[in-house]
């Protein structure tokens, strides 16, 4: 049987980070991953999802030590256009002091990933694909330890075991759930918690191209924080998707002919890929869906890809157990899911670093110092929208229209709120009381005391 220092689950951004950090402390570390196949990428790799972008200060969250190769990235960003079903709002800067020249980049993910790989390799690494973990025994008798069973029936054995597998948590699960009270876990549940995300490739008509900038629809479909949006790649190509809360029942919706993208004749909610046809032909009226190709030659499979996003709050980890959770395995927010690529890096850089100095017990502390701002911002403003009908889009819009600092003065404050008026100053003050509600690691869902190691 193979044995380790540092056995990390799950070989996605979050898990190449943490098998990086760990080698280059000196630690013997292995990298376990499943292998999804892409019609972009020769051979298997891990579930590249094409990301919309980074945003400028998510580069100093990353802390990658090097910028982002340019062929990694596609475009430069300029701005992102939130549009509600009569208001809209231009975010032309993030208010976020970042060391990044602009509001942002977008990347080529399987790039992303692979050079991820690369760098987790290069500091000494093992990274194996092809094979997924089937199960973990865990010894917590004296000092911990574990050993993993590969479906292919390999045993590994592990002093640190930090779980990387993404929103599914199929191997998380298994670790955690026997270490916490009846029913803690479920809130974690992947058929439950999570959202779905889809999207196509297609490649839109030149007038209409707007490269530079993100576009995001709130209060057109129903469903927390369920919204479609269009992100540029490469040339005229954009992916057009959406994101929905798994298992949502259209006879539960409010008001559902305020939605623009349901018809009186649904009977549920729509697929995917309908909605995608249906966003196209509302966003851009003179159009037809036809006139925006599929790209079949990208993605998952024939131009469009599924995928899981987790939309819990975060977790701890049970560090006494020697374990770490990383990235889309420990929950972000529903709002800004998974806390996204930047949060996954980090939060896999801060387990690998500790888990290769036999220093475990530091990282929720130290994933906290250095994202936790970002983590409590997004789990709060998902609360705050929460019950969010297309009427309270356009509200917000207007407000944040109003509230919108002058260029160059950063983020908005309770001044920009109060000169606003009534209705900016009231969502100002429930955004602050919210931060307030959770400080000090309570935006976690699981603290660390909940586990018995
Ligand atoms: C459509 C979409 C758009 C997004 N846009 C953005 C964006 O613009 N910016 C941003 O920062 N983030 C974005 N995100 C979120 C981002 O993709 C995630 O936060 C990020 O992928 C999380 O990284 P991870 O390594 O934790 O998990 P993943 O990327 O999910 O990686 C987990 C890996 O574990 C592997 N695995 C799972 N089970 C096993 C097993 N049993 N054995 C071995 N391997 C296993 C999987 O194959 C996978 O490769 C987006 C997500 C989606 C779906």
């Amino acid at each position: 049987m193979q044995r380790v220092d540092v056995a990390v689950v799950g070989g996605g951004p979050a898990g190449s980070a943490a098998g990086r950090a760990a080698a280059a402390e000196g630690a013997d570390t292995l990298v376990l991953e499943k292998g999804v196949p892409r019609a972009d990428r020769e051979g298997l790799g891990p579930d590249s999802t094409d990301a919309a972008g980074i945003l400028d200060y998510w580069v100093d969250i990353m802390d990658l030590d090097v910028p982002v190769p340019e062929h990694v990235k596609l475009r430069e960003l300029n701005g992102a256009d939130f549009i509600g079903p009569n208001e809209s709002v231009e975010m032309d800067t993030t208010g976020i002091d970042s060391s990044y020249p602009n509001f942002g980049f977008t990347f080529q993910r399987a790039r992303l990933d692979d050079w991820l790989r690369e760098r987790a390799e290069d500091a000494g690494a093992e990274y194996r694909v092809g094979t997924g973990v089937g199960s973990v025994e865990s010894d917590l008798t004296g000092r911990p330890s574990h050993r993993l069973t590969l479906k292919d029936g390999t045993e590994v054995e592990t002093e640190y075991l930090i779980l990387a597998d993404g929103p599914q948590r199929t191997v998380t699960g298994q670790v955690l759930e026997p270490l916490l009270p009846d029913g803690k876990y479920d809130g974690l549940d992947a058929t439950t918690a999570n959202h779905i995300a889809y999207q196509e490739y297609r490649e839109i008509p030149e007038s209409l191209c707007e490269p530079d900038r993100l576009k995001f629809w709130w209060g057109h479909m129903p469903g927390h924080t369920a919204y479609p949006w269009v992100f540029p790649n490469d040339g005229r190509v954009a992916r057009v998707g959406l994101t929905m809360p798994i298992g949502l029942d259209l006879d539960t919706v409010e008001d559902r002919e305020e939605y623009a993208l349901l018809r009186s004749d649904d009977e549920r909610v729509p697929a995917g890929k309908e909605y995608v046809r249906r966003l196209l032909e509302y966003a851009y009226p003179s159009y037809d869906a036809t006139d925006f190709p599929l790209q079949e030659d990208r993605g998952k499979r024939g131009g469009t890809e599924t995928y899981p996003i987790s939309s819990t709050r975060p977790i701890e980890s049970p560090t006494r157990a020697n374990v770490a959770v990383v990235g889309g395995a420990m929950g972000g927010t529903s709002a800004f899911h998974e806390g996204g690529d930047h949060v996954a890096i980090r939060t896999g850089k801060e387990a690998g670093r500790l888990a290769g100095l036999g220093a475990l017990r530091a990282y929720n502390y130290e994933w906290q110092r250095a994202a936790g701002d970002e983590v409590r911002r997004n789990v709060v403003l998902a609360d705050v929208v929460r019950d969010y009908g297309p009427d309270d889009w356009d509200r917000v819009f207007d407000v944040a229209s109003a509230i919108q600092p002058d260029p160059g003065e950063g983020r908005a404050g309770w001044l920009d709120a109060l000169r606003a008026g009534p209705a900016a100053l009231g969502l100002f003050g429930r955004y602050q009381w919210g931060k307030f509600g959770v400080r000090d690691g309570g935006y976690c869902q699981i603290r660390e005391d909940d586990y018995s190691v």
